[in-house]
């Protein structure tokens, strides 16, 4: 415990660390934790999986001065882009709590908010949520946001980013102005924290990612695929990743589930979790993912950032991120608190512009990778069968190459046919091939060969 104790934390706040079973600090709440208990605004960067959450809630809550009115709002809120981020982040506060006394709450969308309500009037001094059910509450009087002394953008460069920037002015524009403002995440820069100078005063620069990598113990793969062959792909690398607990990313709600219906119809006990399902839905597979009875899970990237799931050997970017800075949250599910793990993108010959970016932010070439047991050559040959019987509907000449390339392949599946079974009986079958042989200058040989060549000289256009 000595690293913690030089950290300024009460013996209370100690205590706290030792229930969570830490012994040393990682270094992003080394340089962290001293500066928030002083009451400097932080802007902190550091890697997935680095402890961030400790980082900002133990010294937060530990320095909250003692409320001279019970009924008081919050004085410590903490913002997440996600109800699963906020969830996890109010248990940590949850087992902090037991030791400093103090009460905490989480308010997210999703759910009734009447029990929301109920556990506001009684009492937060911590509040946890998203953006969206905080304005809500607030609007309808059931939040006073008056009290709010120490602000937590976690994922910060996230909640500042378009979509969720009104909301975040919002709610900020509703908190005191007198009050220390942290900003965490795995993928923010000094740049990114001018713009949002402000928000705060004199913040402290603390940065343990400058290059914005992904976790230091994820191995990182390319595979190069053409989309319409990702589900076979998917299938081969989940067969040879055997029983990795695993997290699928795809990039809409219709994908994940379609996704879905393919890793059940290959035996899969799956589930899969976007901003489509209930809550409720959404926490049980989560749950499930977590005690191991659901595997693979598929997400969107509502479970890309924050989201701490013990034991995730395997993350598979099905579709590519657009955004390059998501490819390290994504990638983050796995190594986390120096874990190991791997992750598979899957790469389009449309998605080079994506994957260049990715590769000029972490600074290297993602190495490429063959997937063990995935006839890519198999794939070739059914999209090229697909594509010319969509084709062939409106060109006859098409058409008849694509009769005749049926009948070259009924042809050799024949010829593999009587192979085998000249291996398996060797006399009779000499004889049956000697009546059939064709003479090979024969005209109806020569015509045979030169039809052959044409149809596979347009599979090959
Ligand atoms: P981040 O927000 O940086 O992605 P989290 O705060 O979610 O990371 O923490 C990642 C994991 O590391 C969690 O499982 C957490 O319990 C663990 N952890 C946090 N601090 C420590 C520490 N000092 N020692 C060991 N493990 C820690
Ligand atoms: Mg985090």
């Amino acid at each position: 415990m000595a690293d913690f104790a030089r950290l300024n934390l009460s013996d209370r706040a100690l205590e706290a660390v030792s229930k969570l079973g830490f012994t040393q600090p990682t270094p992003v709440q080394e340089k962290a934790i001293p500066k928030a208990i002083q009451g400097s605004d932080i802007v902190a960067c550091a890697q997935t999986g680095s402890g961030k959450t400790l980082a900002f809630a133990l010294p937060l809550m530990d320095t909250l001065e003692p409320s001279s009115n019970p009924q008081e709002g919050p004085r410590l809120l903490i913002l997440t882009p996600t109800r699963e981020l906020a969830q996890q982040i109010e248990g940590v506060c949850r087992t902090i709590a037991e030791c400093l006394d103090r009460r905490v709450c989480c308010v997210v969308g999703g759910v009734d908010p009447a029990g929301q309500v109920h556990a506001l009037q009684a009492g937060a001094d911590v509040l946890i949520g998203t953006p969206g059910r905080i304005i809500d509450l607030h609007e309808s009087g059931s939040l006073s946001l008056t009290s709010v002394g120490k602000l937590v953008l976690d994922e910060a460069d996230r909640m500042l980013d378009m979509g969720f920037f009104p909301q975040v002015q919002q709610i900020i524009g509703a908190c005191p102005q007198k009050r220390q403002t942290l900003l965490f995440s795995a993928t923010i820069d000094g740049k990114a924290a001018r713009h949002f100078k402000r928000f705060m005063s004199h913040p402290v620069l603390i940065d343990q990612n400058p290059g914005h990598l992904p976790a230091s113990r994820v191995r990182q793969f390319a595979v190069e695929v053409d989309h319409r062959c990702k589900p076979q792909l998917l299938k081969a690398l989940l067969a040879q990743q055997r029983r990795q607990q695993t997290i699928i990313f795809v990039r809409t709600k219709r994908r994940a589930d379609s996704l879905l219906e393919h890793l059940y119809s290959w035996g899969y006990k799956a589930a899969c979790i976007h901003s489509g399902r209930s809550q409720a839905q959404r926490r049980s597979a989560l749950d499930d993912f977590a005690m191991h009875k659901v595997n693979p899970i598929v997400a969107t990237d509502v479970l890309a950032r924050g989201i701490d799931l013990e034991g995730i050997g395997l993350v598979v970017n099905y579709d590519i991120p657009l955004q390059a800075d998501d490819y390290i949250h994504r990638v983050g599910r796995t190594g986390r608190a120096g874990a190991a793990g791997c992750a598979f993108t899957f790469i389009c010959p449309e998605n080079k512009r994506e994957l260049a970016q990715i590769e000029n932010l972490i600074g290297h070439q993602i190495e490429r990778y063959h997937v063990q047991g995935f006839a890519s050559q198999e794939s070739d040959r059914a999209i090229a069968k697909r594509a010319t019987r969509r084709n062939a509907k409106n060109d006859p000449e098409l058409a008849a190459a694509l009769r005749e390339y049926e009948a070259h392949l009924k042809k050799s599946e024949r010829r593999r046919q009587a192979r085998k079974k000249r291996k398996e009986n060797p006399s009779t079958a000499k004889a049956a091939t000697s009546r059939h042989k064709e003479k090979p200058d024969s005209p109806q040989a020569k015509r045979t060969s030169a039809r052959t060549a044409r149809s596979q000289k347009r599979f090959k256009r």
